[in-house]
Order: C-alpha cells, then structure tokens, then sequence
C-alpha cells in the first residue's frame, strides 16, 4: 500500500505503519499479562472500530480471558461527534465480580468512555480499566485516565486499522491521517 491514499479527492497520508502497529500491540499485550497475572479478565471490544485491535492484541495475550462486545453511536457518519452517546448493543456477559477491561479504538472527546464507564460501574465489577489503540490527548476530556495507551496523536483525523472513513477502509492494515488543507 502506498505512502498516500486519496479519498473522495482527500489525501491521507500514512501515520502509523503496521509494523509499528503490530509491535505496540505486542507491549500492550505484554503489559495486561502483568497486570492481569492470575485473573481472567474480560475484553469489551467497542464496536465497530475496535474490531481488528481486539482481535490482535487478544491473540497476544496469554492470560486466560473472555471476550464480549458493545456497540455505541455518536458519530453516526460524520466526522465530528454528534456529542449524542447512544447504546446500539448491550453486553452479553455478567460484569458483576469481574475484571473489566473495555478496548477502544480511538479516545476523542472521551464521552465514549465516559458514557460506558458510568454504565459498566453501574453493574459493579471487580474492576475497569480502558484500552485504547489511540488517545486525542488535547480533546480527550475523561474524568479518570485511559490505563493503556497505543499512541498519543494530534487532534486530526485517521483512518485504517478499523477506523472508517464514512464506513469504508476500516480494513486498512496501516492507520493514515488526513492532510490538512493548505
Ligand atoms: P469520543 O466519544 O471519544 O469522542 O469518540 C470515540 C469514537 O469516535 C471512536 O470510537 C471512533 O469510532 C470515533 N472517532 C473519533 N476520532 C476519530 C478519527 O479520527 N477517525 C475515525 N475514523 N473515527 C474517530
């Protein structure tokens, strides 16, 4: 795959390289079997952009653990947050007594994380904790931190790796950034 991809006339140019994706994965994996030594914990994929990222880092994982997923709404097609937060799909898995951790493709605003966090605790868990592959540091606005960060990127706009562009090129095995306007 080339260094620039151009949609819908935009250029996006590659941000953070597979290997480089890969390898992070790896570390994240390797710091969650430390913390998690002994548990089982469950992964929350938050779908649909966290799709690819949960399933790599759960391979690399080594500690038993289950997986289940949710599925909110804000951004319906749009680049910006709507500021909305909706459930779109529940859990599946009693959270009761376990060890939660929710695996998030990108923190932007934070009201995502904000949104499940509230709704997680609720169920009373053993505990939470938050990954994602990617944090906005200048815009998230979360009230405790995001345990395990991939990358910390600029306040702009990325694709690939399971992050869409108006649902498309989440299948991207790279993540690139659009170029800002001139
Ligand atoms: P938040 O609630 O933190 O504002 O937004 C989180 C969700 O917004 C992410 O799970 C993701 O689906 C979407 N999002 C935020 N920033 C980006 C971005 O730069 N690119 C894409 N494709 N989606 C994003």
């Amino acid at each position: 795959m080339s260094d620039t991809i151009v949609v819908n006339n935009e250029p996006f140019d590659l941000y953070i390289s597979a290997v480089r994706i890969q390898d992070r994965v790896k570390e994240l994996a390797a710091q969650i079997d430390r913390d998690y030594a002994g548990k089982v914990p469950i992964f929350i994929g938050v779908l649909n952009g966290s799709f690819i990222f949960i399933g790599d880092l759960v391979r690399e994982v080594t500690v038993d653990c289950e997986i289940d997923f949710m599925k909110l709404s804000s951004y319906g097609d749009a680049k910006i947050s709507s500021g909305q937060v909706k459930m779109v799909k529940e859990l599946n898995c009693q959270v009761a007594g376990r060890d939660i951790i929710v695996v998030e493709d990108i923190v932007d605003t934070g009201l995502s994380v904000e949104y499940i966090r509230k709704h997680i605790l609720a169920e009373n868990p053993a505990s939470l904790r938050f990954v994602s592959l990617l944090l906005k540091k200048d815009i998230a606005k979360t009230t405790a931190p995001i345990e395990y960060v991939g990358f910390e990127i600029p306040p702009e706009f990325v694709i690939g790796y399971g992050l869409d562009n108006a649902q498309k090129l989440r299948n991207l095995k790279a993540i690139y950034r659009q170029r800002p306007r001139a």
